[in-house]
């Protein structure tokens, strides 16, 4: 209560906005997830690890545009390159020079591709690759992970929340999903179950199961998902929208070395800007999209759309990514810090009674509230000792100037500049909450 007080005396205009957007946007907000209680701050601005709302609070972040903003926001020389482009048109719509230049690029630095195909979200990222799945091996059943969020397409919108069956949504027949197969994350034994019952096109899978928990796999998981995925010689599509280029340049193929028949790719490689995705295959698989060596549509396998390829968000990855391809090192300084932190995290965890575990791998950071450390989705929420132990916590950190999503799960999504102040300041109030949880 004291928490909301606070909150309440300092963000009176966003309450304002709230009261006005909610009778024009479903919820206030253009996504559920960006909700929070009892509204959510309404930002005006955003630099480097800072956002600020409406009152004038600034906030550091730890959500940094769902985990898009790797090197923080609103980048100088991003911004630069972006305008740059936009004058010499912003989507032309005919093939364009950058689109050629970024795919050499990201076949580059993403382990095991050949070839690219752009698309305007990861949610569409996922829709062709599963189509392309299907397609290139003739099978229809694909298998994802309980908490496996791959974005809001039909096919895979099952399995992401409690009870991990049917249909997520309204409006969602069964008869779409019937294809889609759920298992939880680290259990090599339900997934050769079902591997070995169904005939299996593709296993869509994060390396590291990001909005179900941050939950890194276990030793050997993915190596043993590997093995299984070619026993049963079906394909494994590496879902890197949030791992790519956050985990290591070459996301969690690199820093895992687990080799992916596709990968798709969303946030960080859009630079910042929206429209941001990419499937990235082996040319075997690839060329079933194209349209030169396969005249007739019937034997290709569909992916389009009219943003694809845009200038805007192609010149801003184009320039984020070449420039991190040049400064490797970051990584590991990255990496190190957030594993440091979240040992320190997880100190106070320890030292509150055990009344909560940390997961996660480098910037990817889940913190628990559970009776046990989370392997999977399903010990990530059943085993929850409070529901508002969440929300308390966000509130609290949103009073201290501390913002992330949601309030439903603690997971943080740090950019490179955050520093270890940033870092010592996040562990001081997350030790300051537990104290009076
Ligand atoms: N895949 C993963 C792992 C994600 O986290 C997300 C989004 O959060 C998506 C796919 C969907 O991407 P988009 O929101 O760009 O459609």
């Amino acid at each position: 209560d004291r928490y909301t007080r606070i909150y309440l005396g300092r963000t009176g205009r966003s309450r304002e906005l709230f009261e006005r957007a909610r009778r024009v946007l479903p919820g206030g907000t253009t996504y559920q997830i960006r909700h929070f209680s009892p509204y959510p701050v309404y930002i005006t601005r955003a630099k480097g690890v800072s956002v600020w709302d409406v009152d004038g609070n600034e906030y550091v972040d730890y959500w940094m545009g769902h985990g898009t903003h790797i090197l923080g926001h609103s980048l100088d020389f991003v911004i630069k390159a972006v305008n740059e482009a936009s004058h010499e048109g912003t989507h032309p719509g005919y093939p364009n020079t950058i689109e050629v230049e970024y795919a050499e690029l990201l076949t580059r630095v993403v382990p095991n591709v050949d070839m690219v195909r752009f698309s305007n979200s990861g949610t569409e990222a996922n829709m062709y690759a599963v189509r392309l799945a299907r397609a290139y091996t003739g099978r229809r059943y694909v298998i994802k992970m309980e908490g496996g969020w791959h974005g809001g397409y039909d096919g895979l919108h099952v399995g992401v929340n409690p009870p991990f069956e049917g249909p997520e949504s309204l409006g969602l027949p069964a008869e779409h999903i019937k294809y889609t197969l759920v298992v939880p994350f680290n259990d090599l034994n339900a997934l050769e179950k079902t591997l070995r019952s169904f005939d299996v096109a593709a296993v869509i899978m994060e390396p590291v199961l990001g909005s179900g928990g941050c939950i890194e796999p276990q030793p050997g998981y993915l190596r043993g998902v590997r093995e299984l995925v070619d026993r049963y010689g079906a394909l494994l599509i590496l879902d890197e929208v949030i791992t790519g280029f956050r985990l290591a340049l070459g996301g969690g193929q690199e820093l895992f070395n687990v080799k992916a028949d596709m990968v798709t790719l969303g946030k960080i490689v859009g630079g910042g800007y929206p429209g941001a995705g990419a499937i990235a295959s082996r040319s075997e698989i690839m060329e079933l999209l194209d349209q030169v060596k396969r005249p007739s549509s019937r034997s290709r396998s569909f992916h389009g759309g009219t943003f694809t390829g845009n200038r805007v968000t192609l010149s801003a990855g184009y320039a984020l990514i070449n420039y991190l391809s040049q400064h490797r090192a970051l990584y590991e300084e990255f990496n190190n810090l957030w594993d440091l932190v979240k040992k320190e995290l997880d100190k106070a965890c320890e030292a509150h009674d055990r009344l909560c575990w940390t997961t996660g791998v480098g910037g990817m950071v889940g913190l628990h509230f559970t009776r046990e450390r989370p392997l999977n989705a399903r010990m990530a929420y059943d085993g929850r000792i409070n529901e508002g132990l969440y929300q308390l916590m966000h509130l609290y950190m949103r009073t201290r100037g501390i913002l992330y999503m949601t309030e439903h799960t603690a997971h943080l999504l740090p950019s490179m500049i955050h520093t270890g102040g940033h870092a010592k300041t996040l562990i001081g109030e997350f030790n300051n909450l537990l104290d009076e949880a």
